[in-house]
């Protein structure tokens, strides 16, 4: 499966913001973020714009383009799949940034992210494709399967004892678990609640300019 395999932290530079994907890191003192907040590639005090201390003001396009850029990096979904989100969200009613953002909450590496079972994304998706969730009781190790209200997302009993899982029970849920998801760490589970609103999914991206980036 295609995947994202630079340094990730020049994605934040990037952005112009922590992105946290590389979980306990963002938080402490080596976050690449915090020593150097400048754009990758202009490491000398350079700017966006080109010349030293010139600001260009972005146009739409731009800013279209860096928020879907943003969501895309945020979720660690390569240009191919997050377009064919945006396709499936189009087709269907309600608004669509909302639905695109559904679509990309209920991926399972972000299920399992979102619930503590992993310190961030990536690390998700490697523990998924490690074979070591089942889903309703069956092995899922595809970190894009898409949840559904009522599923079951449990850690396989062969891989409890294991040190992310039995570090992760012992120190419990690092992050606030987001409402429409319930997770047990006694029982190493995640109860699928609901499909969440845009008020429940705190992921600091602005759909609206993605939707018009792909509507051009
Ligand atoms: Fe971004 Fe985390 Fe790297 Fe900091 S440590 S730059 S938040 S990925």
């Amino acid at each position: 499966m295609a995947r994202y395999t630079q340094a990730v932290c020049r994605l934040c530079r990037r952005e112009g913001q922590k992105l946290y994907l590389k979980g306990a890191r963002c938080y402490g003192p080596k976050c690449a973020w915090e020593k150097r907040q400048v754009p990758p590639g202009h490491g000398s005090g350079g700017t966006q714009g080109g010349k030293k201390g010139r600001q260009v003001k972005p146009s739409d396009y731009a800013l279209q383009l860096r928020a879907k850029q943003k969501c895309r990096r945020i979720y660690g979904v390569l240009e191919t799949q997050f377009r064919r989100y945006i396709r499936e969200a189009q087709r269907e009613r309600g608004v669509t940034g909302e639905a695109l953002l559904q679509h990309l909450e209920r991926r399972l590496d972000n299920v399992v992210y979102r619930s503590g079972f992993a310190p961030s994304r990536s690390a998700a998706r490697q523990v998924v494709r490690h074979r070591h969730f089942a889903v309703n009781g069956r092995i899922v190790d595809i970190p894009s399967f898409s949840v559904r209200q009522g599923d079951v997302v449990e850690v396989r009993a062969n891989s409890r004892a294991k040190k992310p899982f039995s570090e992760a029970k012992e120190s419990g849920p690092g992050a606030q678990v987001p409402p429409w998801l319930e997770a047990d760490w006694s029982q190493f589970r995640i109860t699928v609640k609901g499909i969440p609103t845009r008020d429940q999914i705190e992921t600091d991206v602005n759909e609206a300019l993605i939707v018009e980036y792909y509507a051009r």
